[in-house]
């Protein structure tokens, strides 16, 4: 049977790939193989401030030395503006987009009247500037709660008005936010299967209500454990985690392995490693008949 899984790996070119980055590659890659399904790399080079120069050419040098490399070829979101821009029409057309005059301070002194998290939008804008000019672009979220099923974390809702809020398309500073860049090339590539950081998890029902706007399908997801460091916060590139000790990367992929939750394999070389690792993924977590 041909499969129709379709998964990738999009990583933000801020820094080098570190333990954490490879616990995506890895679960990203050896789901896609263990359902015979296709494994796609998109580089999320959607923010120049935070972009480092030669951080996106680094990850693929280090992913191919993994014996890591996309099936189809790499989809780099800077070369993008044009889809981009025409989902934001299919939005606008809509009515599920508008202009927001809101600065962060006010959006935070307003969270603050109205008991809301800091940071989740008011709504203030909802209905027009008052005037003021608009700085940035918003999603108009459902007014509802909005749920799914995570393939390890379980059954995952948010009330999007009161967690979320309205989701910022095109920032202030005129560049494409990630909410839409992942979320018009996750339907674009066809991926019906998300395996990535548990970071993303609470960003997964606005994005699934941005896929619903877009008329897209709504893949499967697979939030993985987080790696942290010594002080118990997350691995960030953008915060100078470690990088993989390129010395030593058969162990790297131990570490990673072992942190998903499965036995050492002790294989001597990547190839070998990577041969042992698919059918004890296959045996844990391909097994539904839907994506056999
Ligand atoms: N680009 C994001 C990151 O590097 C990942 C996006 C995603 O997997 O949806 O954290």
């Amino acid at each position: 049977m041909t499969s129709q899984y379709r998964g990738r790996f999009a990583p933000s070119p801020t820094g080098r790939l570190h333990r954490g980055s490879l616990v995506a590659a890895m679960g990203s890659w050896l789901d896609a193989r263990a359902h015979d399904g296709v494994w796609l790399v998109r580089i999320e080079d959607v923010d120049p401030p935070r972009d480092i120069p030669g951080a996106a050419e680094d990850i693929l040098r280090v992913l191919a030395r993994l014996e890591l490399t996309s099936d189809e070829p790499v989809v780099w979101q800077s070369t993008r503006d044009a889809a981009y821009e025409k989902a934001l029409g299919t939005l606008r057309e809509k009515g599920l987009l508008y202009g927001c005059a809101c600065t962060r301070k006010e959006i935070l002194a307003r969270d603050a009247e109205l008991g809301l998290p800091p940071g989740v939008y008011p709504g203030t804008c909802r209905n027009g500037t008052g005037g003021r000019p608009a700085r940035a672009l918003r999603f108009r979220l459902p007014d509802r709660t909005l749920g799914f099923t995570d393939r390890l974390c379980g059954h995952f809702e948010q009330n999007l008005p009161l967690e979320a809020g309205d989701v910022v398309m095109k920032r202030a500073d005129g560049l494409w936010a990630y909410q839409l860049a992942c979320i018009v090339d996750d339907v674009e590539s066809g991926v019906t299967d998300v395996v990535r950081g548990a970071d993303l998890l609470d960003n997964t029902p606005r994005q699934i209500a941005l896929i619903e706007a877009l008329g897209g399908r709504v893949p499967r997801y697979m939030h993985l454990p987080l790696v942290l460091n010594d002080r118990k916060e997350k691995l960030s590139k953008q915060q100078g985690a470690v990088p993989l000790d390129e010395t030593n990367l058969p162990g790297e992929l131990e570490f990673a392995w072992t942190h998903l939750g499965f036995p050492r394999l002790g294989a001597d070389s990547i190839a070998a490693f990577w041969r042992a690792a698919v059918p004890l993924w296959r045996e844990r977590f391909a097994k539904d008949p839907d994506h056999g």
